[in-house]
């Protein structure tokens, strides 16, 4: 009875509400700055694949874009995203991360001849990863790899560091070493005292510690630098704009945990599944969405890892 309730009303709500199209939720950071926020979710048909964080500086010669989403369809968003809130066009595309959400979609740009930059070391990494992360984004939208033709970056920059200028605002895209995925970079914009952190950053969701791409205590050491530049805002890789105590406790506080407990575990030669279980009782980031599905394999992953130190 209660089934039939409850599958009734579900009925009634479906036909009564139309379907609501996935949007970008864009929070304003500073005058001239603004994250877009995706889904703090596993990547949909629904969402595009954008369950990643973009975002947009508004300069006066136009705006630049951080990120292209993974394929048109979510450069189209994002670019109707930006025109909410703006009427200037934009001028320049930044990528600052190796997985699908961050710059798949640049072909979008560049066919509009808008100029995409990133570091080699980004665009060596986009290539490196880039059958696995087609994989995982044509299973997560219902499509196969070969229906996406992602195209790179066409203003590659062979540094670690480069400091431009657009319309009068400062940029400085920036490699401070490997975290989620080798080659991520962030870029700094010193004046609004505001870093796009890409996937060095993950707020209100827990951090992923992927087998094949992420070493815990480099990803460690570059959380560390980024709070050298001591930003006062944050747009990060996934999740909301935030401080910087609000990042280090969701990211820097976590993996500090992570390589001191499991450090202290692989030195007392304590087992892996019972470390495992052991701190994964712990409750200190619970606060962090999917912590009951990463919190394990991170712990494990850590522990691989420093065993093998
Ligand atoms: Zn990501």
């Amino acid at each position: 009875m209660r089934y039939t309730t409850t599958a009734l009303l579900f009925t009634l709500c479906a036909w009564v509400l139309p379907a609501q199209a996935f949007e970008l939720e864009a929070k304003k950071v500073t005058d001239k700055v603004y994250a877009l926020v995706g889904d703090i979710d596993q990547r949909t048909k629904e969402n595009l694949g954008l369950n990643n964080t973009l975002g947009f500086v508004i300069t006066d010669d136009g705006v630049v874009l951080v990120g292209s989403g993974g394929t048109d369809e979510a450069a189209k968003l994002i670019e109707a995203s930006v025109k909410k809130v703006t009427d200037k066009p934009i001028k320049q595309v930044v990528n600052t991360g190796s997985q699908d959400h961050h710059w798949m979609g640049n072909g979008y740009f560049i066919a509009q001849k808008i100029p995409v930059m990133a570091l080699k070391r980004t665009v060596d990494s986009q290539e490196a990863f880039k059958a696995p992360n087609l994989q995982r984004l044509a299973t997560a939208l219902d499509k196969k790899p070969e229906d996406f033709k992602p195209v790179a970056a066409d203003n590659v920059v062979d540094a670690d560091t480069k400091d431009f200028t657009v319309g009068g605002v400062a940029f400085s895209l920036r490699y401070l070493g490997e975290a989620h995925f080798p080659g991520d970079a962030v870029l700094w914009l010193p004046d609004e005292k505001t870093v796009f952190a890409g996937d060095i950053v993950f707020n209100d969701r827990m951090l992923g510690l992927l087998p094949e791409t992420s070493k815990v205590k480099a990803w460690l050491a570059t959380f560390n630098k980024l709070a050298e530049l001591k930003p006062e805002h944050v747009v990060p890789g996934h999740g909301y704009p935030s401080d910087m105590a609000t990042a280090q406790k969701a990211v820097g506080d976590y993996l500090g945990w992570l390589v001191e407990e499991v450090g202290k575990a692989v030195t007392d030669m304590e087992d892996i599944g019972d470390a495992v279980k052991r701190l994964a009782a712990d409750t200190r980031f619970d606060f962090l969405k999917f912590h009951k599905e990463w919190n394990s394999r991170n712990i494990h992953q850590t522990y691989m890892q420093l065993e093998a130190e």
